[in-house]
């Protein structure tokens, strides 16, 4: 069975250093919506070092604070599960009140319509966020070469 995150790189990528790749993913209804992927095969923070670990968050904290700065979304949703592939990779999910799933996770169950006018202003500041996430990370999240 193969690994789609060797197979592929699992979405658009923005920020790819030795270890971790930032990519935005193709989620219908969620423009921004990023995933920070550990290259190798770790299923578990915690088989991971502790600097590697504090980069791994650096990344995902920098993404969100693109996020913000660009996007202003209503909250930002940080998640792990690795459920189904065996990397450690966090979801970074812009989330407004009028999406699909609000208040509950992108996982739950529909609470409303695509708010498909409401998402045009946002798939218009992709450009700037994935330049924001660029900046961001070169600010706080360089790997020791
Ligand atoms: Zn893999």
């Amino acid at each position: 069975m193969e690994c789609p995150f060797c197979a592929g790189d699992g979405g658009e990528v923005v920020w790819r250093d030795p270890v971790l790749r930032v990519v935005l993913a193709d989620e219908a209804g969620y423009p921004g919506f990023a995933r920070v992927i550990w290259h190798a095969h770790v299923a578990e923070m915690s088989d991971l070092p502790e600097a590697a670990r504090e980069h791994v968050m650096r990344a995902v904290f920098a993404v969100e604070t693109a996020q913000r700065a660009v996007l202003s979304p209503h909250k930002v949703n940080v998640a792990s599960l690795g459920n189904m592939v065996p990397h450690v990779h966090w979801h970074v999910i812009p989330r407004y009140r009028d999406d699909v799933h609000f208040p509950g996770s992108v996982w739950s169950a529909p609470q409303r319509a695509l708010p498909e006018a409401a998402l045009a202003p946002r798939i218009a500041r992709l450009p700037a966020l994935r330049e924001a996430i660029v900046a961001e990370l070169k600010r706080v999240a360089a790997w020791p070469a």
